[in-house]
């Protein structure tokens, strides 16, 4: 453990998730002197990752985090399923996405159709749970921020890229989607189970949202 803050601690490493990029992070516990401590929430602060935790961990201990992992993988399965919805999406229609989360429960996506289609978001599913079933591998690899504004397709949220950052982790669901993102996925769509649309909802112009789950 090498630093404090008020709500809780900062390791020198981590697997544990901060929330960020439509995700929730993750929970777990931070194991030290023989006693578990709860990790209920995990954010980012600029280059630190902090593990909100209660308990009296001083700066210097040795300790061991445990996530959730039974939940991390439901994650990593919703998060897999949206860029499945996503490539669909964009490959079949050319839409954009403009907004997006993710909870145990569900996924939504936003995407920029100026009309309201349900019919066509169901099919939309129904393809992207085709596709997932014939296990197309996910490769993670690292790209150099030219190299991905020059690449189409590669940027997917209508919002720009982070600025200052160089060099981006590119994440790609082979002959699917591929896209610059942080967050966890599964190794193989196969994992992620059946793709199931629940409903759709107008949230406004140019955002028209899918509503999404995996079992
Ligand atoms: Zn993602």
């Amino acid at each position: 453990m090498i630093d404090r803050r008020e709500n809780g601690v900062v390791l020198d490493r981590t697997a544990f998730y901060p929330r960020g990029g439509g995700l929730p992070s993750d929970v777990g516990v931070i194991v030290y002197g023989g006693k578990e401590f709860s990790v209920n929430f995990v954010y980012s602060e600029g280059d630190v990752v902090v593990h909100e935790v209660q308990g009296d961990i001083p700066v210097g201990a040795t300790v061991t985090g445990k996530i959730d992992w039974e939940r991390r993988y439901r994650i990593m399965k919703l998060h897999t399923a949206a860029h499945v919805i996503v490539g669909v999406a964009y490959s079949n229609f050319g839409v954009l996405i403009t907004g997006g989360d993710i909870t145990l429960e569900k996924g939504h996506l936003d995407f920029s159709f100026e009309r309201m289609d349900r019919e066509l978001f169901k099919q939309i599913v129904a393809e992207a749970d085709k596709l997932a079933k014939e296990g197309h591998n996910v490769k993670i690899y690292y790209m150099k921020r030219e190299g991905v504004l020059k690449t189409p397709g590669l940027v997917k949220l209508a919002e720009k890229l982070p600025p200052k950052i160089d060099v981006l982790r590119i994440v790609e669901i082979e002959g699917i989607d591929v896209q610059a993102d942080g967050g966890p996925h599964v190794a193989n769509t196969k994992e992620i189970g059946t793709i199931k649309f629940l409903k759709a909802k107008n949230v406004g112009k140019g955002r028209k949202r899918i509503y999404y789950t995996v079992e």
